[in-house]
């Protein structure tokens, strides 16, 4: 079977005809595979949904309970037969609970690795290389100016800062799945052990973190009675983008404005966001880790699905892989 009959894009998402199911599928299916908890890959409505127990419990936090008609958990390393064809989840080291999915029908084997990184992460298990013939890819940051900078040197500027200004709140912008998280367990790697401030809107999801045993310190709801500001002079608050935009983040002690994305390697983005002290921090990988991973999966084709797609299918081309863009609609590069 050649692969592109075995998976193929839709307006709906990736579908796989002989299972008769979708990955990640941007609209309300019956059958769906999900890699990871992001909004724009795991969304409510399917009827059956096939993802790792902590990507449906990431779900129904979310979404509330009845996001799906069914659910199935599969854990890493798992296998499932879906009407006929082989399906296995492996570990992404995007967020907690990222699975990259293995389709396998007929001695072909395509991997969708959904969103990845494979740099060390306290809060996720590590991305894992699984051999195929085709690899389905993001290119999030799929240009060779993306290197991201070792993780421990951005959280210690952080640190660095804090130090440097105690009467002041550093106010750190993070997405609410996975960075925030990571974050906190970055600080708590580098020795940080005071208390961290957290936004309401990331309550739920450090709570989820902390029950299934990723230990995230001593953390304490950031909500500010007027005229108390001065009660987090020299602490780190941490809180979900959109509350920059709002009254919350102004209310702190001389805040100092800091956000931790792999966006923050462009000068103008930080600029435009009125971020003072931008962290270079991101959960997806960059150029030499996208290209590091093609070629270890030994994949003689690779699909692109999303972000800078050129770049890369120029590399693999140039590399004797052949190559395309799903051109796939649906995906945000923003929730990294
Ligand atoms: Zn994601």
């Amino acid at each position: 079977m050649r692969p592109s009959e075995l998976l193929k894009p839709t307006p709906a998402g990736l579908y796989c005809q002989p299972g008769d199911f979708y990955i990640d599928p941007v609209r309300a299916v019956s059958r769906a595979a999900i890699t990871h908890g992001h909004s724009d890959h795991a969304r409510s409505g399917h009827a059956h949904v096939l993802a790792t127990p902590e990507t449906l419990d990431i779900m129904a936090i979310r979404y509330g309970e009845d996001f799906a008609g069914q659910r199935q958990p599969i854990a890493y390393g798992g296998e499932v037969d879906v009407n006929g064809v082989k399906v296995s989840f492996h570990p992404a080291g995007h967020v907690f609970g990222s699975a990259q999915i293995a389709v396998e029908y007929q001695g072909t084997r395509i991997v969708v690795s959904g969103d990845y990184k494979r740099r060390a992460d306290p809060t996720c298990t590590g991305f894992e290389v699984v051999p195929c013939d085709v690899f389905v890819t993001e290119a999030t940051f799929g240009l060779p100016v993306f290197t991201h900078p070792p993780d421990a040197e951005e959280i210690g500027r952080l640190l660095h800062s804090v130090e440097q200004f105690p009467e002041r709140t550093h106010i750190v912008g993070a997405y609410a799945l996975g960075k925030a998280q990571r974050v906190i367990g970055l600080l708590r790697q580098a020795g940080y052990h005071e208390p961290i401030y957290i936004h309401g809107a990331l309550e739920r999801l450090c709570a989820f973190y902390e029950s299934q045993g990723i230990a995230l310190g001593d953390l304490r709801p950031a909500t500010l009675e007027k005229g108390k500001s001065k009660d987090f002079a020299g602490t780190i608050v941490i809180g979900p983008p959109s509350a920059f935009a709002d009254r919350w983040a102004r209310r702190f002690a001389d805040p100092i404005s800091c956000f931790a994305s792999g966006w923050m390697r462009i000068r103008q983005r930080a600029k435009q966001r009125g971020v003072e002290l931008p962290l270079i921090l991101s959960d997806h990988s960059d150029w030499p880790e996208l290209t590091q991973t093609i070629t270890e999966t030994g994949a003689s084709e690779v699909w692109v699905t999303h972000g800078r797609e050129e770049a890369l299918v120029r590399w693999c081309e140039l590399s004797g892989i052949k190559a395309k863009p799903l051109h796939l609609v649906g995906y945000e590069d923003e929730n990294e």
